[in-house]
């Protein structure tokens, strides 16, 4: 059971999690106790890179003076959750993991830089200190729990800020010291986001990245199901900032939920989906405010919705690189050296369409973007085009349904389309537009497919 930041935002969001958690151990007293992963009480993460920032400009006193801000809102909750015998080793622990973090920040701003690893550092304290007082907490209310530290479950790669799960390694450490505390018949708690090289090092698996823990313990415990908890009844057919009144999709396929993740459906981590599929473990989305509305199943097939799309994801501002090739057809090797220069500087591309001269594609992170044009230009004329985003329509039922192409394009009369591109899974159709076009957008394809 993984619960994300609103659902863990202040005492009363963690009173909420508590019943919910109860409820589950009354509801199916002869199941192993769940394991709850929860994120970083809300903002907190925002406020911890706000942290680092600080800390790689030198600025070591307001990056201090908001770790204390952090270290009080917690230590609020903590008193208001937690009775007088269990909270002053509670106070302990989470008042010495912002201290660490303080000494490293003085440290570290000194240098007037931050390395990866300290980033790292200080953005998992979040996590840390969330998990440890869920856990605190559910022991002051009965639940049998346990605190257990992801870093030391959870072992990744030394890709710092957006590290990637030795899935072997962790599946052995969860086995070693999750799975005797499920088979005594308790809950154990633990930080979602966060996990620790082998030599040690704390690392972070990347913004949203609890609902990745959360599957990859499920995957390693081979759990009935992953459940993300979070502040919406589940997968909506748009996202509700955007579209004003997208409904709720009950069923979804793991490839379904993975496309739309992965074009910008913020409600799942693009990479939650993996170790389910792997072990074919159903992810189910729930509202924790809410509890009893069912959710989102996803699973392998899904199943048919009745309309003849499942639902739209959009990912804003990107930016579009035209790549055009200096001679007057594409001479062979030219895709190659062209992709070669993306992975160079690791920078994924989401959308490409050709033409005889031309590859077009979008990049979403700008981060490396003049070093890859000064490469790219040495064998080709490369325009850029920022200020745009992706629209993309995600169904099953695109397989099925040739019409539904052309319906989805005639909805969008008149917005320019400056990239079409229909995925040979035939799962999504993809447009890209400027980024200004986006709310008319997807008002326009969801009336058309979900308002009917
Ligand atoms: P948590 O803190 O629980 O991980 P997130 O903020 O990461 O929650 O994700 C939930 C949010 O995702 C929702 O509040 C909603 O604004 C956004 N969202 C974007 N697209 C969708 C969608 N298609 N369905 C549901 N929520 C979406
Ligand atoms: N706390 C982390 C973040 O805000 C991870 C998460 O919430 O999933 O990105
Ligand atoms: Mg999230």
């Amino acid at each position: 059971m993984k619960f994300g930041g609103t659902s863990v935002a202040d005492a009363e969001a963690m009173t909420r999690v508590i019943n919910i958690v109860k409820g589950q151990l009354e509801d199916h007293p002869d199941d192993p106790p769940p394991v709850v992963v929860v994120s970083a009480m809300s903002k907190v993460t925002d406020r911890l890179v706000e942290t680092a920032r600080l800390t790689s400009v030198g600025e070591a006193d307001q990056a201090v003076r908001l770790l204390r801000e952090l270290l009080d809102r917690h230590m609020g909750v903590a008193s208001t959750l937690v009775g007088p015998a269990a909270l002053a080793p509670l106070l302990a622990a989470v008042g010495k993991d912002f201290d660490d973090v303080s000494a490293l920040v003085g440290r570290t701003a000194l240098l007037n830089d931050v390395s990866p690893q300290a980033t790292d550092t200080i953005h998992a304290l979040g996590e840390l200190a969330s998990s440890r007082i869920v856990a605190a907490a559910f022991a002051e209310r009965s639940i049998p729990a346990a605190w257990v530290d992801s870093r030391a479950v959870l072992v990744t790669d030394t890709e710092h800020t957006a590290a990637m799960p030795d899935m072997d390694a962790t599946c052995r450490k969860t086995g070693e010291i999750v799975g005797p505390l499920r088979k005594a018949g308790q809950v154990a708690v633990m930080g979602g986001f966060i996990g620790a090289t082998p030599a040690g090092a704390t690392t972070t698996l990347g913004r949203g990245g609890s609902d990745y823990s959360a599957a990859i313990f499920g995957a390693c415990l081979n759990v009935d199901e992953i459940q993300i908890w979070t502040d919406v009844d589940g997968m909506l057919t748009a996202d509700p900032r955007v579209v004003g009144t997208p409904r709720l999709v009950p069923q979804l396929s793991f490839s379904e939920a993975s496309e739309l993740a992965y074009f910008g459906a913020k409600v799942l981590h693009p990479s939650t989906i993996l170790p389910a599929v792997a072990k074919d473990i159903p992810v189910r989305i729930l509202n924790s405010r809410r509890p009893d509305v069912a959710g989102t199943m996803i699973t392998a097939d899904g199943r048919a919705t009745s309309g003849q799309l499942t639902a739209l994801a959009c990912k804003r501002n990107v930016t579009v690189v035209d790549i055009t090739s200096t001679r007057m057809l594409m001479a062979h090797g030219f895709l190659r050296r062209l992709f070669e220069v993306f992975e160079r500087f690791r920078t994924p591309v989401d959308v490409v369409t050709t033409s005889e001269v031309s590859v077009s594609v979008t990049v979403d992170n700008p981060r490396r973007l003049e070093d890859i044009v000064s490469n790219l230009v040495t064998f080709a004329e490369v325009n850029c085009e920022p200020d745009m985003a992706i629209v993309c329509a995600v169904g099953e039922n695109l397989r099925a349904d040739p019409t539904i192409f052309g319906r989805a394009v005639n909805s969008l009369d008149r917005i320019p389309l400056r990239l079409v591109s229909q995925a040979a899974s035939r799962r999504n159709i993809t447009f890209v537009i400027r980024d200004a076009d986006v709310p008319e957008a997807m008002a326009r394809l969801h009336a058309a497919f979900f308002e009917a």
